[in-house]
Order: C-alpha cells, then structure tokens, then sequence
C-alpha cells in the first residue's frame, strides 16, 4: 500500500481584541491554490457571531479612546514604526499571495508586497496634510462668534474586500482608518486571507496599536459580512467587490444610515487614436488587458482601434498576445496565471461562449488554455473582434482574460460609445497629441483615465467610480476624508440678549 505523505497545511486563526482565535463554530475551511487546485491552507470559518465579537472590540477601543486621542504626528508615527517593521518580515508573503490568488509570482513580489507596504506608509505620511482643524472666516453675521470645522474619525469601520488583490485592498482599507483614528474590522475574501492575516499578525508583533483597533475574520461573506453590514454599532462600511454585491450592501446598510463607500466593476474603454505610438500602444494595451488575468477592476477590457491603424494594431496586438506564457503563479516565467476559482473559470468560459452565440468574432484563445494540464484554472488570452457595443460581452464586466474589439472613425461617436455602459470605473487614451487626448479625457464619464498608460494608479491621486461603479474615493487625500466625519463648532462671541434677534422669533 502506498504512504501518501499529507503536505504541510496551515491553520490560520482571526484576529480579534489583539488575539488568536478560532471561529466561535470551531470551523475550518480549505484555501486552495489556483494554480493546482491543492488545498495548502486553512482558515477559520468565522459567521455572525465571530463579526459580533469582532464589532465590539472595535466598538470598546474606538470608545476608549487610546488611539483616536492621540496627535496626527504621533499616528502617523507608529504607522511608519509599523510600516519598517512589515518591510522586514515580509518575506515570504509574495509567494504565499501567489499560492492563494493565483497572482503571478512576478507581480507579487514586484507589486502587491512593496507597493502594499509603501502604500500603508504613504497613507500615514498622507494624513499629515489633514486640516483636523479649519476655521472659518465669519458664519452669517460677523462678530457674533467664532465658527470652526472639527473633523474626526468616524468610529467604527468595517472593510470588506475581494480574492484580486488580497494584500493591496487590505491595506487599502486598513491604512486610511488607521490613519484617521477609527478602528477596523476587515473581512478579506473567503479564497485569499492568508496576507491579510500576515499584515495584523506583523502589526501585532510591534506592540504599537491598542487592543481591538484591528481586527480580522475570516469566512464567507453572506455571514459575517453581511451581519457587520447590518451592525447597529458599525459606522462605516467600505467594500470593493462586485457590482451586484456593492447594491445589497448598500440595501443592508440602508437600515442603519451607514456610511458607505464602494468601489466595484467596471468595464473600462481603452480607446487607441491614428497618431498613437504603436509599440508603446500595444504593449500598454496587452499591459492593460492581461495583467492579473484581466481580474483587475481596472482593466481596459473594452478596445476601440481607430480604423486607419486597425490592421497593423491588431495584427501586432494578437501576434504578441499569443506568445503570452501561461502557467503556475509559482513559475517565474509565467506571464498569466490560473484565474481565482472554479466559479470564476466557469463564469468566464460562459462569457466567452455568449460571444461567440452573439456573433462575435473569436480571433484568439477562447477556451482553456493549450498544454496548461488539466489541473488549474487557465484561461488562454481571449480576443474577440466585430463585437458589438450593446452585446453581452461589450457591456458585462467578465473579470478575466478576455478583450472584446470594436472600430471607430469619429472622436465623438467613440466617446459615445465608451460612455454607453452603467460603469465608469475608468477609462485610457493613446495618442500623441496630448491637447486631443485631455479633451478625450474630459469626456470620458469616469474617476480615472490614463493617457499612454494603464494600472498605474498613485497613492497620492484619488481612485473610484463614476455610475454604477462606486461611491466615494480611495488613496490620496479624497480617500483619507472618507474616514472622517465633519463638526462644525460654533462659539457665541459673548452677544448680549438684546442683540439675539433670532431669540425673539420665539420668545420676542
Ligand atoms: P463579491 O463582490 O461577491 O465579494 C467581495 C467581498 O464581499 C468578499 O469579501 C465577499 O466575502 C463579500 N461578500 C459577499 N457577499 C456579501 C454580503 N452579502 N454581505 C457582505 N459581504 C459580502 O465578489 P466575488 O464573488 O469574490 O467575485 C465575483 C465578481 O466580482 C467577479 O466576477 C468580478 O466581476 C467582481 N469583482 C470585482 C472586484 C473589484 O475590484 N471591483 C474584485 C473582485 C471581483
Ligand atoms: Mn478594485
């Protein structure tokens, strides 16, 4: 009888009140690598009562008061204590973000850990500029009192995040409530806790935050989610996800009046003109596409070529798109890797045969991908030409390797038609002209475009969605006030009764 030797499997607890806990049912779950569909890791299967435990502690530290009293500078200073403090024990976190999200391993190590790192010490550096306190010049009538805005942070936050970018989106949430002075529970994606889980044990380990003011769990998100959503003790949810996910928050939070800011799907147009620089056009193009599997928010999944450099752009798109290398995250040479999940490879799969049934015209991949084994979900780089912009494929977010073409001759009609989408996450341009590309731009009804460029999204510049693709804003300075609530405080100036005029509409 064959010895079959059981590979090392980790058990990974939450992260609640400062400590390590399993989830209140005693429940694990597998977390599976993408690339092998092997189980390497376990996570606690946390649910409602594991949010509601979670909740309080961040409730009892906000009120408490340790970390939202004290000075920005002093903030801002253990965050970069913390931030010296991830940069050195990060290191295997690329691979193990790898082996959960199916992310290349070239990009996690490149991307996701020091961009994460750098991110969450920028957010600190960031919070220095917040004008906590404004005075205002007069309110009304002047010498009557000294008016002021006192901003303060909201409280109680709940991040919740998606299996893309599972590190990133972590800090992305944590950083900016950290930085305004609230508490957090994060609930990673049920498929990628693991670098999150790393994040609060690394953060932990300095010793500088309060018990409670970070908390992570773990679990399917209609539980534990869904309960925090509701939570009467909860002042702000921020979520990036889905669209279809991003409404039911909102519904769930209605009841309450939370706070809430979402950054969802989009179905971003990326419109390449007759004077563009080719090379760099394609190649941002493939960039723009491709990168992550085309499971990135962002992605300039919507190409509109112009007519007069149709043939050679396509030509010398599909060409190189072809010699994408496909295979494990592990691998460095891979280029594109497995997609996230079995539900994920199906979903996509469905999307590419809705295309084809609507007509379009399949000029690359289409299916699995070539020599990938039959383990693993590899999609092999998909493009579809003569897609129409009303169809399925031109207007659904698909969320992985797929590009869906369309020509066009005149700038007005393109715009008409990258703007003809319930989404406005973002948006590109490539030309040379730049005064054309601005005007371009400007018309693009979306929170960010990039002209000659794709992905590179700035810590410093706000990011988030026009329509149905979110509300409020990330990064920079726009996402810093997000986790703030705004006071005005009026001080009477010593008025004497008879000069109270607004007193005598009752009493006079
Ligand atoms: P999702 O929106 O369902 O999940 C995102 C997060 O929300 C996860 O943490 C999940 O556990 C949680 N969640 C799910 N239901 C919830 C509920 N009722 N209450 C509270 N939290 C809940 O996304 P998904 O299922 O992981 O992916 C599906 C689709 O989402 C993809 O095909 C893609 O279109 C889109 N997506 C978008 C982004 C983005 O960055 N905008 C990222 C990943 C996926
Ligand atoms: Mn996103």
């Amino acid at each position: 009888m064959a010895t079959v030797v059981e590979p090392q499997v980790t058990t990974y607890q939450q992260y609640i009140d400062g400590e390590w806990s399993d989830a209140a049912s005693g429940e694990t779950y597998d977390i599976i690598n993408p690339s092998n569909e092997e189980v390497f890791a376990r996570a606690s299967a946390g649910r409602e009562a594991d949010a509601d435990r979670a909740v309080a502690a961040a409730r009892r530290s906000f009120d408490k008061g340790e970390w939202r009293n004290k000075t920005q500078a002093q903030r801002t200073e253990i965050m970069y204590a913390i931030a010296r403090h991830l940069a050195e024990v990060s290191g295997d976190w690329a691979a193990i973000e790898s082996q959960q999200a199916g992310a290349i391993l070239r990009k996690t190590s490149v991307v996701d850990v020091p961009l994460g790192i750098e991110h969450f010490r920028h957010h600190a550096e960031m919070a220095l500029q917040i004008p906590w306190y404004e005075p205002l010049p007069w309110v009304d009538t002047p010498h009557v009192s000294w008016n002021f805005v006192s901003r303060e942070p909201i409280g109680v936050c709940v991040g919740i995040v998606p299996w893309n970018f599972p590190l990133m989106m972590a800090v992305w949430k944590i950083a900016p409530a950290l930085a305004m002075g609230n508490s957090i529970v994060l609930k990673p994606s049920p498929f990628t806790p693991l670098t999150a889980l790393k994040l609060a044990q690394a953060i932990d380990e300095t010793g500088l935050l309060p018990k409670g003011v970070l908390n992570v769990i773990t679990g399917p998100g209609a539980h534990a989610g869904a309960r925090m959503v509701e939570h009467p003790d909860v002042d702000k949810v921020a979520f990036t996800g889905s669209t279809r996910t991003g409404r039911e928050i909102m519904r769930m939070a209605a009841e309450t009046v939370k706070k809430v800011t979402l950054e969802l799907g989009g179905k971003s147009a990326n419109i390449v003109c007759q004077d563009a620089d080719l090379d760099i056009a394609v190649d941002g193009t493939l960039f723009g596409t491709f990168f992550h599997q085309g499971q990135v928010c962002e992605s300039g999944t919507r190409l509109f070529v112009h007519d007069d450099i149709y043939d050679e752009f396509m030509d010398r798109l599909v060409s190189k798109a072809r010699s994408l290398v496909v295979g494990d995250a592990m691998d460095f040479s891979t280029q594109v890797g497995p997609v996230i999940n079995r539900v994920q490879y199906d979903s996509i799969l469905g999307a590419i045969e809705r295309a084809k049934a609507d007509g379009a015209k399949l000029v690359l991949g289409g299916g699995r991908a070539e020599g990938a084994g039959d383990k693993g979900y590899y999609i092999a780089p998909t493009i579809f030409t003569d897609v129409d912009n009303s169809s399925r494929a031109a207007q659904e977010e698909i969320f992985g390797p797929v590009l869906v073409v369309q020509r066009w001759k005149d700038d007005l009609d393109v715009i008409a038609r990258a703007n003809s989408t319930i989404y406005g996450l973002a948006g590109g341009i490539w030309s040379r002209n730049t005064r054309r590309a601005i005007e371009m731009a400007k018309a693009l009804r979306t929170g960010t475009v990039w002209i000659n460029d794709w992905h590179l999204l700035n810590s410093l510049a706000p990011f988030g969605g026009y329509k149905q693709s979110g509300n409020g804003r990330e990064l920079g300075l726009y996402g810093l006030l997000e986790y703030t609530e705004v006071k005005h405080i009026h001080v009477d100036q010593g008025v004497p009764r008879e000069e109270r005029f607004f007193y005598d509409v009752l009493l006079g």
